[in-house]
């Protein structure tokens, strides 16, 4: 991929956006810049200049300078995104170094109000003195934000029992392009009541997009929503009627094109009384994919995938201990089931191992038990897929075909023409995801250079997309 460091200057606006911004820390400099021209995709996109408002006010002053002076916005939590969400050739508002109070949890009705920039392991601490959780865990997560997770729609492991951070969010404040400050649930209203032009602008906003509902009713509710995966665009879906016309969960996963996320009110869950890990090898991730339909009647908490290549990773960065523990096989699932008490739990994982053997392509199941060992397996999937940028120390992969999915059932169909079609344009990689959502992330090697991906990505795009 052809990278763009700097973008050719442009002072004149560059010192009109410092102007119009007097108090608020605007790094107009060539290092910052170059900095954040950065997120964890292959793309490279350097910002006219970097902001770090300081609060809710510096934001909004800098969103209104924008707007006047047409520069485009790009708000930034983590900057671990991984198809370019994060960069962007205007101003990017960094809110992950001021925005990061949790402001209220309520234990009794399971939420909590949190700033945009929290990352979300720091909500993890916070919440588990009251033994709540919140539930989408991406395996970024000592990095990733709450409003990075909102931008993206993040999930995580345990996708498959919790789905989206949309389905977690009960009501967000955000900033409209104009700095008006409006808070979205079912409907739209100005956060401060006295202020007649966000009320008057709130209630526009909602009228429009309630016509907008009713005169795309068929498109919605035949083009959207049609598999627990589709993360792709809008989530206008969410405006139906029959979905309680939720402009909250809708403004989830529009990456920061509609509005910028101020504060969360997110639902939390209570993590299970018991869990079990199963990890069982195959000889490739075709047939591991194969069974995961007989895997999701059991109601896992988690379905993970990973093949052979991220193991190798493991083993050249980590060494042979951090993946001693993994059974036998080239492809690998994580299955993790829950219940009442470990009984209930055991009895159950003696049950899907009874049916995944009589499947017949299960090479070997192990049941870990041993709280240290599992964090250890876990690690497999979790540092893994961090580190398979750098697979050893000669080997870079690039992100390129990123979280495409499809039916958990098609699963197993869609990965083997995947493969085909990565072996006929050369290509080797590192495979692994949500396979009970059935998601897929992949690092390709870089062989060949840009064009022979460019050319495998449109053709995966042709005959799979
Ligand atoms: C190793 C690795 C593993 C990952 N694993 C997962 C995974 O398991 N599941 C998953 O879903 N993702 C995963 N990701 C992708 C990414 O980490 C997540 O989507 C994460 O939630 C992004 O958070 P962030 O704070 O880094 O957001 P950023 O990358 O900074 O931003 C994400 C998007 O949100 C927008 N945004 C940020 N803040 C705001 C705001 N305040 N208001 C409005 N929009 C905003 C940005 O403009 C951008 O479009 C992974 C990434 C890496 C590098």
């Amino acid at each position: 991929m052809t990278a763009t460091l700097l973008a050719p200057p442009d002072d004149d606006l560059r010192t009109r956006l410092v102007a119009a911004c007097p108090g608020v820390r605007v790094d107009t400099t060539a290092g910052t810049r170059a900095r954040y021209a950065y997120d964890a995709s292959s793309y490279r996109v350097a910002p006219l200049a970097v902001a770090f408002p300081a609060d809710v006010a510096e934001l909004q002053q800098l969103l209104r300078a924008c707007a006047d002076l047409a520069v485009p916005v790009t708000v930034r939590g983590g900057g671990t995104s991984m198809a370019g969400n994060a960069i962007g050739e205007g101003l990017v508002i960094d809110t992950s170094r001021s925005l990061r109070r949790v402001l209220s949890v309520d234990a009794e009705a399971r939420t909590a109000t949190v700033e945009a920039g929290v990352v979300l392991d720091d909500l993890a601490r916070e919440l588990r003195p009251h033994g709540l959780a919140f539930a989408p865990d991406p395996s970024s997560k000592s990095r990733a934000t709450i409003g990075g997770m909102l931008g993206n729609d993040a999930c995580g492991n345990h996708s498959v029992r919790w789905g989206r951070t949309s389905s977690h969010v009960v009501e967000v404040e955000v900033l409209l392009s104009d700095g008006t400050h409006v808070r979205v649930a079912d409907g739209v209203t100005a956060v401060d009541p006295d202020d007649a032009a966000a009320v008057r602008r709130a209630a526009e906003l909602e009228a429009e997009l309630r016509t907008m509902a009713r005169e795309n009713l068929a498109i919605l509710r035949t083009e959207l929503g049609r598999i627990g995966r589709q993360v792709s665009g809008f989530h206008l879906d969410e405006l139906l009627p029959e979905r309680g016309f939720d402009v909250a969960r809708a403004l989830v996963g529009s990456e920061g094109t509609c509005a910028v996320v101020v504060t969360a009110t997110v639902r939390l869950v209570e993590p299970p009384a018991a869990t079990s890990l199963l990890v069982l090898g195959y000889a490739d991730v075709v047939d591991a994919a194969t069974d995961v339909p007989l895997i999701l009647p059991f109601e896992p908490t988690a379905t993970e995938g990973i093949d052979d290549a991220i193991v190798a990773t493991m083993l050249a960065r980590r060494g042979p201990d951090s993946v001693a523990a993994l059974p036998q096989g080239r492809a690998w699932l994580y299955v993790e089931l829950d219940g009442p008490t470990q009984a209930a739990v055991q009895a159950r994982t003696d049950e899907l191992l009874t049916a995944l053997h009589a499947a017949g392509r299960l090479v070997e199941g192990v049941v870990v038990d041993d709280p240290v060992q599992r964090a250890s397996l876990w690690r497999v999937r979790e540092d893994g897929a961090g580190l398979s940028t750098r697979p050893d120390a000669t080997t870079q992969t690039w992100a390129g075909w990123e979280d495409a999915a499809v039916d958990p059932s098609r699963l197993a169909d869609y990965l083997r023409d995947f493969r085909a079609l990565t072996a006929e344009h050369g290509l080797s990689g590192v495979l692994y995801g949500h396979f009970g959502a059935g998601c897929v992330h992949v690092q390709a090697v870089r062989v060949g250079g840009a064009a022979r991906r460019r050319r495998r990505a449109a053709a995966a795009a042709r005959t799979l997309g």
